[in-house]
């Protein structure tokens, strides 16, 4: 039987950082020095082999063109490799494993984001067992088959659903959280997978990638007191194809005319209304209360309970692939890729 490999592909982020002499400032190092603060990935009985993107960024300037990258590698290279390892740092990650959940199509392999909060030559760097742990999960297979086929993240002993994860805290080891479903994995002596929680839906046709997103979108969040002026800018933005409103509660927002006439006017313009609740966990339902009945008139899409990051990413693929404004709404409205669970109206 041919052995295992990974492939790591080192995008920048903390986890490969070192202090700049003359600024203090953190800046990126190459993966042969990461290799080196992490001997032990040696011992693993699989092959890991590296890939550096020729920029190495903070994650703080990736853009679409960077997920478009990632997605034609790993096509390129899918056959060779039974899982990927994406080193990303951890400011955008979120965003990123969002974005590679849409744009990967058939996957049956695991992409394992991670990342770390300190460099990883430092004494109580988290990203040595984050690594280490994003490999092994990266490498396991059951019956021939992986056990994590899907983009997920991996931090502070916890491999969540990329779509569902959003990063919480810029100090603490455990950065992130998956609000509206469960963990994955949880690592501790062993890595206890939670099965059910895993898609194994069947896959047949090969991996796809689709590597457009279309960038003309815009969120909004409301908070008391927010200016007409302010909803009217962004709704006469040139080419806006899409608005995410980060609403209240259960996807709540003023009743005003004037605020409802603006979100009257952004439809009547094509532009397609999302609402995603400011709350990290929960869901809107829209109807539930007055305050978001309105807005299902004037045709406001749901966003259930999508973390923000997702909502961005699925807003840009969706607007990218179709041009049909219904088809959009209707692919919305429904779970792409395990990140939303829908919940009916009613109590
Ligand atoms: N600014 C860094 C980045 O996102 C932070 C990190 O890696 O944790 O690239």
């Amino acid at each position: 039987m041919a052995i295992k490999s990974v492939l790591i592909i080192y995008t920048g982020g903390t986890i490969g950082m070192v202090n700049d002499p003359e600024t203090g400032a953190l800046c990126p190092f190459n993966f042969e020095q990461i290799a080196k603060a992490v001997p032990e990935i040696k011992e693993f009985s699989f092959n890991i082999d590296s890939y550096t993107l020729p920029e190495i960024i903070d994650s703080s300037d990736i853009q679409p063109t960077v997920w478009a990258e990632l997605c034609k590698i790993i096509l390129a290279k899918y056959d060779q490799y039974c899982g990927f390892v994406i080193l990303h740092g951890t400011d955008t990650m979120a965003y990123s494993a969002s974005a590679l959940s849409f744009m990967l199509g058939n996957l049956t392999k695991p992409v394992v984001f991670t990342g770390s909060q300190l460099p990883i030559g430092t004494i109580r760097t988290d990203g040595r067992e984050n690594l280490i742990a994003a490999l092994e999960i990266a490498a396991a297979t059951e019956e021939g088959k992986s056990v994590v086929p899907e983009v997920c993240i991996l931090f502070g002993a916890k491999l969540y659903r990329g779509n569902r994860t959003t990063k919480v805290d810029a100090e603490s080891f455990d950065a992130f959280q998956s609000f509206n479903y469960p963990p994955l994995a949880e690592i501790g002596i062993h890595i206890d997978y939670n099965y059910s929680a895993i898609d194994y839906s069947s896959k047949t046709a090969p991996l796809e990638v689709f590597t457009g997103m279309n960038t003309h979108i815009a969120v909004l969040k409301l908070f008391p007191g927010i200016g007409i002026e302010v909803i009217d800018s962004i709704i006469n933005t040139p080419g806006l194809r899409g608005l995410i409103l980060e609403t209240y509660g259960a996807g709540n927002a003023p009743t005003t005319k004037q605020f409802l006439n603006k979100i009257k006017e952004a439809g009547e313009k094509g532009i397609i209304v999302y609402n995603v609740t400011q709350c990290q966990g929960g869901s809107v339902e829209m109807g539930r209360y007055e305050t978001s009945r309105e807005m299902i008139n004037y045709g406001v899409t749901s966003g259930y309970d999508i973390t923000m990051e997702a909502a961005v990413c699925k807003l840009m693929y969706l607007s990218e692939k179709y041009s049909d404004t219904n088809e959009i709404k209707k692919y919305l409205n429904s779970p792409l890729k395990g990140e939303i669970t829908q919940k009916r109206i009613g109590f």
